[in-house]
């Protein structure tokens, strides 16, 4: 009987741990062959002239990339990385190497969907299936308490009832050892010059450096219970900061690193020696992520562009170039808004809280295209995932269906707020501007 190959094309699941696809390639098959394609699709530029991906993004991505090799490498196989078209990269290499089947998990954003739908038609031509494995979400869709077409539309309802409801799946460990066919050539990575793109410069304020890979996030993982999450009872543990709640994971989750699940599991394993109200925090934001992908599952782009005209344009939005390059280029004349653009300019992240402050100020106050601003966040967040950006813009815009949800962090009051940031030289309180409560969730 003639040897089963199984090509495993790794997208944004950039791990060897708790890889659904990889280990049940690994079980069903003889040899595995793993595969990343670095897709021009993503580094061309946006409508506005600006990278679809900056360099922060890419270079998180291409570091990602490399991590994913050397585990796999340990692991007795190899990844073939190659720039190009993946339904054209896929078919090419299926044939050389004779495989029988491939893997990939299945996304939900209409971009990266049209991709594997590209993908599935060329293989489907040399008479080849692509089998899409439901993953990224911390609830498995088989485990929900309802069908995709009937999730609430309310985060508050569909909390309640998948928490009540539901449970959360075990991890899956890595698989032990994975023969792989004799590779001839497994390809360079690309460079960010070769992709198009500026080198990345790392900003000294910066407080985190975010080095893609799963080793990296297992690492920011640990450090995050050690720092943040000492026992009550330890006389040394530091006093918890404003942001010590942020796990600053997102990077990592949203290429795939690091799953859900194991975040989510070692919150668990922390909960007795740990601050619950954290932990809390901490599973319930892995929620709203879960929750934006259902939704876009449920609704496809619906859910972002009900009232978006075929232009793409919003019909209620002024385009207001001006006001959009001063708000995106940290020249608004607010503090608050400027710190936090000009971190986000400078690092690829700023705190969800800072995301709502300017999301809502792009809308609300300077009545700009909110598409722009998502399109804008997308270039700029090294955490970029479709999914969660133009959910949470769209949700601040008030176009989904999702109206009834309500952001848990109040805008805080003017004296509330955090008095500098090293991203500003003067740091004033916010006044004048009337923001919506967008707190009150749960
Ligand atoms: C306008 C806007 C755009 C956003 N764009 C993105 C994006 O492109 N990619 C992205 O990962 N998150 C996005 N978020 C959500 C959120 O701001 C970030 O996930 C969070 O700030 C990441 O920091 P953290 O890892 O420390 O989060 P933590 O507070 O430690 O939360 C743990 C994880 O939960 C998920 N999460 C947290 N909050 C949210 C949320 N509101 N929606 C969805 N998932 C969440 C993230 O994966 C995060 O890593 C956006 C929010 C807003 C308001």
């Amino acid at each position: 009987m003639s040897e089963k190959t199984i090509l495993v094309w790794f997208r944004n699941d950039l791990r060897v741990r708790d890889n659904e696809i990889l280990l049940e390639a690994v079980r069903k098959a003889d040899k595995i062959l793993p595969v990343y394609c670095f897709d021009p699709y993503y580094f061309q530029k946006n409508p506005s002239g600006n990278a679809k991906t900056g360099s922060l993004r890419a270079r998180f991505l291409i570091e990602s990339v490399a991590d994913l090799r050397a585990n796999l490498r340990k692991l007795g196989a190899d990844l073939i990385i190659q720039t190009g078209n993946p339904a054209e990269i896929l078919p090419g290499l299926a044939e050389q190497y004779d495989v029988n089947e491939v893997y990939h998990h299945r996304e939900v954003a209409h971009e990266e969907t049209d991709i594997s739908e590209q993908v599935e038609a060329s293989l489907w031509k040399i008479k080849l299936n692509l089998k899409h494995f439901i993953g990224h979400t911390l609830y498995h869709k088989e485990d929900l308490p309802f069908p995709i077409k009937d999730i609430p539309d309310s985060f508050a309802v569909f909390k309640k009832k998948v928490e009540r409801d539901s449970d959360v799946r075990p991890c899956l460990g890595a698989p032990e050892l994975i023969s792989t066919p004799q590779i001839t050539d497994s390809g360079e990575l690309p460079t960010l010059r070769s992709l198009g793109l500026d080198e990345a410069v790392d900003d000294p304020r910066s407080d985190t450096a975010f080095i893609g890979g799963e080793t990296a996030a297992l690492n920011q993982l640990e450090q995050f219970f050690l720092n943040n999450y000492q026992p009550n009872s330890n006389k040394n543990a530091r006093h918890p900061s404003a942001t010590d709640h942020l796990s600053k994971l997102s990077p990592w989750i949203a290429l795939g690193c690091i799953s859900l699940r194991q975040v989510y599991w070692e919150a668990v394993k922390h909960q007795h020696s740990a601050n619950t109200q954290q932990i809390n925090l901490l599973t319930l934001n892995l929620l709203w992520r879960d929750y934006f992908r259902f939704m876009f599952k449920k609704h496809g782009q619906k859910f972002i562009s009900n009232k978006i005209s075929k232009g793409g344009i919003p019909l209620d939005a002024d385009s207001h170039d001006e006001l959009f390059e001063s708000w995106k280029n940290g020249k608004t004349g607010f503090p608050l808004i400027d710190a936090f653009m000009h971190e986000l300019n400078a690092t690829g992240y700023i705190n969800n809280y800072g995301r709502q402050v300017v999301a809502s100020f792009l809308v609300n106050d300077l009545k700009v295209d909110w598409t722009k601003g998502a399109a804008y966040f997308e270039e700029k967040l090294i955490d970029y995932s479709p999914a969660s950006n133009w959910g949470n813009w769209a949700f601040i815009a008030g176009v989904n269906d999702a109206r009834e949800s309500r952001y848990t962090i109040a805008v805080k009051s003017a004296n509330e707020l955090e008095t500098k940031s090293s991203f500003i030289d003067t740091w004033l309180p916010l006044k004048d501007i009337d923001y919506e409560d967008l707190s009150e969730v749960l």
